[in-house]
């Protein structure tokens, strides 16, 4: 007998069809003995519903209300998710995030969990019933209902399955598993079988949206067996999972490098979009003078992604340019003028939206040299410039015009021999 962890996406829960359909896999689990907690998303489109009414109400709101309203969407599909299943004959009770209690920092919005108490899902377990704890919410210290940032239903479920010790956290998606790039966009992407927490840490914060990232960090810490696969399979087909050496799906696998034997050089390709450039040119070199730029955009909560500075040919001034995400261009360009006037020193600033962050990831990288020249020359035989340039152990991301994203993902997806076969 095994304790599992299955959490079932917006779409999973789309309608309560889909919840029948999904409840029809839990119940799988539960005939074949084991014990089961179940994370839910809110139903499709709900939460982003939620959010336009809070925008709605007031354009700035307090962010404590802002929580009170989205999280209410999980908590509507764990009680039919509860009802659903109380018919099929499985017994089963409903916890929001404050029930169970899932603890979590008072970073409204974006808060992190800091622990869960299992004792109630163990007694609840032990009793014979199926846990339906709702994703993306918890409770701050000061007991108000928080959530953890979009997509954070995956870290729900993958902090409850470290905190119940759960053999295996399987999370059920619209897609049957982890592709080697996202297969909405490129038709001929492959599910990747196994794929390590790494790689996978690199292309869920690089724009791989199948797992949320912080999910992938805890499952790594942790140690959970995490498992992405697709709630749309018929649930009375589904063939067994295989053990530790031999698993073969269905689904992705994310798991220690160790436990993979063919190291792919290049694994997925993954594109964000939305990312906006700033340059400050003629900036006094001093020491200090990165900390001056950067500091007061920090300040302002503002997140940095690439930065590239350059020194000038007399040594005495420098040019920086860095992305940030688009939704805080306007601000960033406040916060660097309002700087300019007091403590930093530059001659001009400029910047734009709509960028495409593209990047390739591997592991295999570590031990081939070159990957980045040939991404280079892969993306300038179809005429597309690169703007900036980073690199990692296991990655290299170049940010190009977000209007040739697509086109860039598809060369490096067929240059890396990444697509499928014909059939
Ligand atoms: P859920 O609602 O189940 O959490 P999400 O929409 O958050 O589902 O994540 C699943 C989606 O992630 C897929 O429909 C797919 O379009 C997208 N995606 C992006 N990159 C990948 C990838 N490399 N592999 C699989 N899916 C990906
Ligand atoms: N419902 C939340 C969202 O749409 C959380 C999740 O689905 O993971 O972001
Ligand atoms: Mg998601």
């Amino acid at each position: 007998m095994a304790t599992i962890v299955m959490k079932f996406g917006g779409t999973s829960v789309a309608d309560i069809e889909r919840i029948r359909h999904a409840a029809r896999h839990v119940k799988r689990e539960v005939d074949a003995g084991h014990k089961v907690c179940v994370v839910v998303s809110a139903m499709s489109g709900k939460t982003n519903e939620l959010v336009a009414l809070t925008r709605d109400a007031a354009p700035v709101h307090d962010a404590r209300e802002y929580d009170a309203v989205v999280a209410s969407g999980e908590q509507v599909s764990a009680g039919l998710m509860s009802i659903v299943l109380q018919e099929m004959g499985v017994p089963a009770r409903s916890f929001a995030g404050w029930q169970v209690p899932i603890e979590t920092s008072d970073a409204h919005g974006s808060a992190r969990i800091t622990n869960i108490d299992p004792a109630l899902l163990f007694d609840r377990m032990n009793a014979g019933l199926v846990c339906v704890v709702t994703g993306f919410q918890g409770v701050s210290p000061h007991k108000r209902i928080t959530t953890l940032g979009r997509g954070g239903s995956d870290t729900s479920a993958v902090a409850v399955a470290a905190a119940v010790q759960a053999d295996r956290c399987d999370i059920y998606t619209d897609v049957d598993g982890v592709y080697t790039t996202d297969p909405r966009i490129v038709s001929k992407a492959r599910r990747i079988e196994r794929i390590s927490f790494e790689e996978m840490l690199e292309m869920a914060s690089l724009g791989a949206k199948v797992l949320q990232t912080r999910s992938v960090e805890l499952a790594m810490a942790k140690k959970v067996r995490l498992v992405v696969r697709s709630s749309f399979d018929d649930p009375d087909q589904v063939p067994p999972l295989g053990e530790q050496g031999d698993w073969q799906g269905p689904g992705t696998l994310v798991c220690d490098e160790d436990e993979i034997m063919e190291k792919q050089i290049v694994s997925g390709v993954t594109c964000a979009k939305s990312e906006a450039k700033i340059t400050l040119r003629g900036v006094k070199d001093n020491p200090g003078v990165a900390a001056a730029v950067f500091g007061p955009l920090a300040d302002a909560q503002i997140v940095v992604d690439m930065i590239v500075q350059n020194i000038s040919d007399d040594g005495k001034s420098t040019d920086i340019t860095f992305t940030i995400p688009d939704a805080e261009f306007d601000k960033a360009m406040t916060v660097l003028k309002e700087a300019g006037e007091t403590s930093l020193e530059f001659d001009s600033i400029s910047g734009s939206k709509g960028g495409a962050k593209i990047s390739v990831i591997g592991v295999g990288m570590r031990s081939h040299a070159g990957v980045a020249a040939s991404m280079f020359r892969a993306l300038s035989d179809k005429g597309i410039n690169i703007q900036l340039i980073t690199t990692s152990e296991i990655k290299t991301s170049v940010l190009i015009e977000e209007e040739y994203a697509e086109l860039a993902v598809r060369a490096l997806h067929t240059y890396y021999g990444l697509d499928m076969e014909e059939a």
